[in-house]
């Protein structure tokens, strides 16, 4: 009970918080109309224009000619009448039809994907800016995915949303006057529509319903889809017959959606038959009824005025229906915009102050630095404190989930630090320019990632430059990719993977590792960042990476990672982690004196490699 109760709670809240005010609504529906405007004055000034020129010639020659033609014909006025009646009706068809066919088929899908990448490069300049942490903040990943998935689509849905809304005025607005004049009664039929709202409503909640209870089934079926269509799946999927437990799952999902729609959908066909009566029974039929009484009984209407009566009262009605739905339509979009705008909003915390000075050369100091990941319980970092000086090599050792990760985002200020501070030559790196501090990193990360582009590219993740071909050669070079590299038909300029190119090249896990070492041969950056840089290759390989890294890394301050002690002995400096902690520090030689946690590990490893008794 008191469960149910709490998720009663709980979906109020949500539901509140999904209900915005009308002037956000408006705001919201306005700011995607600026972006259209901002993206494209022209184009929306077209759009628009096309709307209140076409509306009101739709409704002269498909009513107003068509009543004039029948009550000429019925009065038998001269031919020269009806055909000159009929010639503007084509003549305004033909014009319409190529028009439009130009508007629709030449100018509007250009515009439409120009404005598609306006939007969505004010969205990756939003996500290229946002901090890490955001991406574990589900309710804000949330508003990101859908913000990335929907923003343009949204943006011009209002546009034609709006442009819909338009068309209906202006048309309800000339059938109205047009049946006034003919026989003002013939209003209360037009409006008949509006008394069926509650059914309306009904129906648009059992729509919602529908729409709420398909996301998580929704949500479901895409994971199957990734599944079966990543290549990073692609192994497990063919161990042990996952694909058949993948497809059981996405046959539960077609369970789960029956399920629902037994709930809601002959709900929801009831609502629709109630409205579809009202509309076509009585409204269309009580309308036909009265004209055709009218005209045959009474002899008070023309032949012409009875079947525009017919023709404009299915328009009113038609029109009443649709701009109800065209503003639970607004609604809708004005909940995607505000997740966009939301988006766009948040406010970036990491960030540097303006005309802060770039980062230079120097110690980089850890003071007494804690960090705690947003929702955990737990500080990940402990009061860790030390030194990397210009120059030194040092090696950050460490069980898995003790910290060094971590302890690297924090030196990239990828987080802040939650206590102490960072400094880059005393001064906190909050006050250094950010890109700049960033810049000054060279960095190769356990899960790196290679992008479908020219491995030129790939190795010097940025614009290209002239000489820059030389520069991602010899880089390549260093960290032994370019052997491989270099027996590809277009060389440095292949692209990697074949996702966009039947000629890309498809590398091994070990050579990818290379390429991407080879970011780090590219620029002489004042510090390296190696995260388990070798964890892909060979021992042969491995030793040649590190003889290279080691020239390399002459006069550069460089932090590496690793699980492979012997790769650390070398370091000028060894931390060793625990818990959050750094436990032990020193130079190899020293800590194996220690005889403390470290110098237990070595030994386990040394064991491993060369046998228990070489090690001893
Ligand atoms: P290491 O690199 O030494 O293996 P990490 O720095 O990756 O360790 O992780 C340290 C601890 O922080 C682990 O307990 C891990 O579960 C936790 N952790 C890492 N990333 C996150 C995150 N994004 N959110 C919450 N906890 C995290």
């Amino acid at each position: 009970m008191t469960q149910n109760n709490e998720k009663k709670t709980k979906k109020e809240k949500k539901e509140k918080k999904n209900k915005l005010s009308l002037r956000r609504k408006v705001s919201n529906l306005a700011f995607a109309l600026r972006q259209i405007w901002e993206a494209s004055p022209s184009y929306f000034i077209v759009y628009y224009l096309c709307t209140f020129i076409w509306a009101p010639l739709d409704f002269l020659t498909g009513s107003y000619l068509l009543r004039m033609i029948v009550n000429s014909v019925e009065r038998d006025s001269p031919p020269e009448t009806i055909i000159t009646y009929m010639l503007v009706i084509g003549a305004v068809q033909i014009a319409a039809n190529i028009l439009n066919n130009m508007f629709w088929n030449v100018i509007s899908p250009g515009q439409y994907h120009r404005i598609g990448t306006i939007v969505r490069k004010k969205l990756f300049n939003k996500a290229a800016e946002v901090e890490l942490a955001c991406y574990e903040t589900p309710a804000f990943y949330d508003k990101y995915v859908k913000a990335m998935d929907e923003a343009h689509e949204r943006v011009h849905k209002v546009m034609q949303t709006i442009d819909n809304l338009i068309w209906r005025i202006i048309s309800l607005a000339c059938n109205s006057m047009l049946l006034f004049v003919i026989d003002p009664w013939l209003i209360v039929f037009g409006l008949f529509p509006l008394l069926l709202g509650f059914v309306r409503r009904w129906y648009n909640k059992l729509n919602h319903s529908i729409a709420v209870d398909k996301k998580p089934i929704d949500r479901r079926i895409k994971y199957v889809r990734r599944t079966f269509y990543l290549g990073e799946y692609s192994k497990e999927m063919r161990m042990g017959n996952m694909y058949l437990r993948m497809l059981d799952e996405l046959e539960a999902t077609y369970r789960d959606f029956k399920a629902m729609m037994h709930k809601h959908g002959i709900k929801r066909a009831v609502a629709k038959y109630i409205q579809s009566i009202g509309l076509e029974v009585v409204c269309v039929m009580g309308a036909m009824f009265y004209a055709v009484w009218r005209t045959t009984a009474q002899g008070t209407m023309t032949i012409g005025d009875c079947i525009v009566i017919l023709n404009s009262i299915g328009t009113i009605s038609y029109c009443l229906n649709n701009m109800v739905q065209t503003f639970a339509d607004f609604g809708e979009h004005s909940l995607f915009i505000e997740d966009v705008r939301s988006f766009l909003d948040h406010e970036v915390k990491i960030k540097s102050p303006e005309n802060a000075p770039p980062a230079e050369r120097g110690d980089i100091s850890f003071e007494n630095v804690s960090f705690r990941y947003e929702g955990a319980e737990q500080d990940v970092l402990k009061d860790v404190s030390f030194t990397l000086r210009q120059g030194e090599h040092i090696a950050l050792v460490g069980q898995n989930g003790s910290g060094k990760t971590t302890l690297v985002k924090l030196l990239l200020r990828l987080y802040d630090p939650t206590g102490g501070r960072v400094c880059l030559n005393g001064e906190d790196i909050k006050n250094i320019d950010l890109a700049s501090y960033r810049d000054s990193f060279s960095c190769v990360f356990q899960d790196f990632k290679i992008f479908s582009m020219s491995v030129e590219q790939n190795v010097l993740l940025r614009r290209s430059r002239e000489g820059d071909t030389a520069l991602a050669e010899n880089a390549l070079r260093e960290s032994g990719a370019y052997e491989k590299i270099s027996t590809l038909e277009k060389g440095i300029a292949t692209t990697l993977t074949r996702e966009f190119d039947e000629e890309g090249a498809n590398l091994s896990i070990g050579e990818q590792q290379k390429v991407s070492l080879a970011r780090v041969f590219a620029e002489d950056t004042p510090f390296a960042v190696l995260d388990e840089p070798s964890s892909a290759l060979d021992p042969i390989a491995e030793h040649k990476m590190f003889e290279n890294m080691r020239r390399a890394a002459v006069g550069r301050s460089v932090i590496f990672i690793s699980h492979r002690l012997s790769s650390a002995v070398d370091a000028d400096r060894i931390y060793l982690m625990d818990g959050g902690r750094i436990t032990e520090s020193g130079t190899h030689a020293e800590l194996m004196a220690a005889n403390g946690k470290y110098a237990e590990m070595f030994r386990l490893q040394a064991e491993n490699y060369v046998g228990r008794e070489a090690a001893v």
